[in-house]
């Protein structure tokens, strides 16, 4: 019988190895230093794989040299590709955190790479020559499409609202509606924000009630703000009352104090004429008297990451002037993306299909038959009667945590094998050269046509062939 020892030794050297012509072969797909230190790491990984073995399993342990190359192969494939990198998101979620949330327009694509590749005007007045600010790139934007006096950017909502508190209220009480004490995703919490931006939370109302009297009864000598934050991913429902935009300005006004809003998704254009549910925009929030509104770059209005916060200038200019905003600032290529994606509202034209946030989330449901049509007609006959392929009526959801009740009516292509388990499918297909997210509904892998384009239909057939065919399909 053999020892853990003795297997050891069995163990080819580096540079045994690296004399096999198969490993020879790898210098035109990586550099030697890579091809040796993947080597060395998947040796090493063998290494403490026979440590770990049992004894029964000793005796049946057999390393063969075509599986040590296969699994050089996988650890160069694994050390020469990009962690981060595109995937194909069949889950229907549009403005999916984990993957991304908005897709940027193919028109914001020359701006991008553009001003990434080549000097430019980032801070440099061209009719002076002198110093100028980052901002005004689209400060007048934002302004002429949200009608408020002033802007500013900064890397994203979450800082934007702590930029804003700790410029405006810091050691001072800001009321807040018991309701409203929102948590976001990666723990975006009001009360936390509230905390790091120094200024003191004051809650009022109840969870499902919050009267205007409430506010009023907490107003103080040391208050700095009234604020009202967006419920964007819940809402509370039954015997509910919140206290409106308009009556916080109001109050806010009487008492000399700024009013901010936090609107979270952000959205320019109204959605409900597209059978979307009623969600406040942006100017709507502007037009009602808010002080200072803050909202995502890369949610409803579908642009890159950034908190985009604007209103009266009186406010905005001491935000800007605050040394955290120098921390937070945005960088010069969120802001050419930024740019190019406003564009596209101020052109008026076509916004719904030029901007990919807004195409998904009001594509017509026979645009989605005819996807699902497609993809289940390619599989039917590349897979043949290795699997179940069927179109099914299904619900997308928005994401992002906005729109949260609401439930886009949608079709899915589901799957299912004899050959393989839907867990086991569902995890092979995150592995496929281009990982594909895929949902899990009945034990049915479902690739939701939503948020798939036509290129997205060809690389889930390819991959679902090669998985079946890997796993004794063919
Ligand atoms: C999403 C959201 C945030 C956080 O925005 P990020 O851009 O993700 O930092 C803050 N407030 C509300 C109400 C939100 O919906």
């Amino acid at each position: 019988m053999k020892t853990k020892n003795e297997i050891l030794k069995t163990i080819p050297s580096v540079d045994q190895i690296l004399t096999l012509l198969q490993i020879q072969k790898l210098n035109n797909i990586t550099s030697h230093k890579n091809i040796v230190s993947s080597i060395r790491e998947t040796l090493e990984n063998i290494r403490q794989e026979i440590m770990n073995l049992s004894e029964e399993e000793i005796l049946t342990y057999d390393l063969s040299l075509a599986q040590l190359i296969r699994q050089i192969e996988k650890t160069i494939e694994k050390n020469t590709t990009m962690s981060l990198r595109p995937v194909i998101n069949a889950t229907g979620v549009v403005l999916h955190t984990n993957l991304g949330r908005s897709l940027l327009s193919e028109e914001v694509k020359e701006a991008l790479w553009s001003v990434a590749s080549e000097y430019s005007t980032l801070e440099i007045d061209v009719d002076t020559g002198e110093r100028g600010s980052r901002y005004t790139h689209v400060e007048k934007l934002l302004c002429k499409l949200t009608k408020a006096e002033s802007s500013l950017v900064v890397n994203n909502n979450a800082a934007a609202v702590t930029l804003v508190l700790t410029t405006l209220a810091k050691d001072k009480e800001v009321i807040v509606s018991r309701g409203e004490l929102v948590e976001i995703g990666g723990s975006f919490r009001i009360p936390e924000v509230m905390e790091q931006s120094g200024a003191k939370l004051v809650e009022v109302g109840s969870t499902n009630k919050t009267h205007l009297k409430d506010y009023e009864n907490a107003i103080n000598d040391n208050t700095g703000a009234l604020l009202k934050v967006h419920t964007s991913n819940y809402k509370i429902l039954g015997f509910t009352k919140s206290v409106s935009t308009q009556e916080i300005v109001e109050l806010a006004r009487k008492h000399n104090l700024p009013s901010i809003e936090d609107v979270g998704s952000g959205v320019l254009i109204d959605l409900t004429q597209y059978g979307l549910s009623p969600e406040p925009t942006v100017q709507g929030v502007v037009a009602a008297g808010m002080d200072i509104v803050t909202f995502s770059g890369d949610k409803l209005l579908g642009g890159p990451q950034a908190g985009i916060i604007i209103g009266k200038k009186k406010y905005i200019d001491l935000i800007k002037r605050h040394p955290l905003n120098r921390a937070l600032r945005i960088d010069k290529l969120t802001l050419a993306a930024l740019e190019a994606t406003l564009k596209i509202y101020e052109e008026e034209e076509d916004i719904i299909n030029r901007i990919p946030t807004l195409r998904m989330l009001t594509v017509q449901k026979e645009t989605l038959y005819k996807r699902a049509q497609e993809l289940k007609d390619r599989l039917t006959s590349s897979l043949e009667n290795f699997a179940q392929i069927k179109i099914e009526e299904s619900q997308s959801q928005v994401g992002g945590g906005a729109l949260p009740l609401e439930k886009l009516p949608t079709y899915v292509v589901s799957c299912y094998s004899e050959n393989i388990s839907t867990s086991q499918l569902e995890k092979e297909l995150r592995y496929a050269d281009k990982p594909i997210f895929a949902r899990i509904f009945k034990d049915r892998v479902c690739f939701d046509m939503r948020t798939l384009t036509d290129k997205d239909i060809e690389d889930i057939d390819k991959s679902l062939k090669n998985i079946l065919k890997n796993n004794g399909g063919y």
